[in-house]
This record gives C-alpha cells, structure tokens and sequence, in this order.
C-alpha cells in the first residue's frame, strides 16, 4: 500500500496515511506473544503460559475474524480477515523455524499449531535464533544481542530485496503503455 502510494505522491503522506494500518499489522504479528503477560499475570512466573493456545492456527483464525468485524482494512470482511490471518500468522511461521541452533539442526522448542491437541510442532529447519527470557540477566544477555542483530541482518536484508523488486514491479506496470 505505501509502495502504490508513494509512486503518486510523497512517501511522507503515505506513512501518514496508511500509519494506523500498519500499527494494527504490526501489533497482530506479536499478538501472540501476549501469553508472556497471561504468565505474569496469574502464575507469577512470564514464561508458564508461553507458546502456548495463542501460538496455534485456531487463535490466529479467531483473531483475524474477530478483528475483522471490528475494523477493515481491506475492501470487504474477507479480505482484511486474509490480511489479519497473515499478520498474525507470521508469527507462527517464524517461531516453528526458531531453535538454539541455526541449520537442520531439529533444536526448535515448538509450538501447538493445531491446538487444543497439545502436540507441538517445529520446522527441522531453523532459521532463527530463540531469544532468551527465562530471566532478567538471560534477556539482556550479549546473546539475545547477538540474536537481535542477527534477525535485523538477515530479514533487513530481505526487506530491502523484496522493496526493490516490488519497486521495479509497479514502475514497471505504471509505465507501461495504455493501449
Ligand atoms: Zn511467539
């Protein structure tokens, strides 16, 4: 949307215009992690709810429904329930290719896809790195730096690869001649 937008006029109207969008995108995408709270508050410890229900495919459904009927971002119910499901689905795909080592190394910690059945899923693949939070010391650790600038590295550089290709895309489609 920013990208449509930014070919017709200034990428500065375009954040402001597609902002709240964007937050709300970026909020579902972390939703799940909410269950770090739910820990801390009803077992006093932040890590005994986590990865729990809301890192499953039934959490993601019922959220992008539930949000839809709230608000649309996209033209009509479906199509923003779509966006939501994606946004808020991210999250799963990156958690199943996250473990302690990088490679096919099968070192993921799970997560329940298909809950209420309580079996955990992971990609043998990982990707990323867990972040370390079973304590304050663990989670500001020189390796949960190293894991942040690993991830900023590495899906920076995808970012970037995806902009300029989808650039080229729409310059070439808004140049191409009407017939
Ligand atoms: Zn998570």
């Amino acid at each position: 949307m920013l990208l449509t937008t930014r070919l017709k006029g200034r990428l500065a109207t375009a954040c402001g215009q597609y902002l709240p969008q964007l937050v709300l995108l970026v909020l579902l995408a972390n939703l799940a992690d909410v269950d770090f709270l739910i820990g801390l508050g009803t077992e006093t410890n932040v890590n005994a709810l986590h990865r729990g229900f809301t890192h499953s495919l039934a959490a993601a459904v019922f959220v992008a429904l539930a949000v839809s009927c709230v608000w649309r971002i996209a033209a009509g119910f479906w199509r923003s329930a779509i966006l939501y499901f994606t946004a808020y689905g991210s999250h799963l795909l990156i958690d199943l290719c996250t473990g302690t080592q990088i490679g096919w190394t099968k070192s993921g910690s799970g997560v329940p896809l298909l809950w209420p059945w309580p079996k955990n899923f992971s990609s043998p693949l990982i990707l990323i790195f867990g972040v370390r939070h079973q304590s304050s010391s663990a989670l500001f650790s020189i390796a949960n730096v190293w894991s942040c600038t690993y991830e900023l590295l590495t899906f920076g550089a995808m970012t970037v690869v995806a902009l300029i290709f989808w650039t080229r895309i729409l310059k070439s489609q808004t140049n191409r001649p009407v017939p």
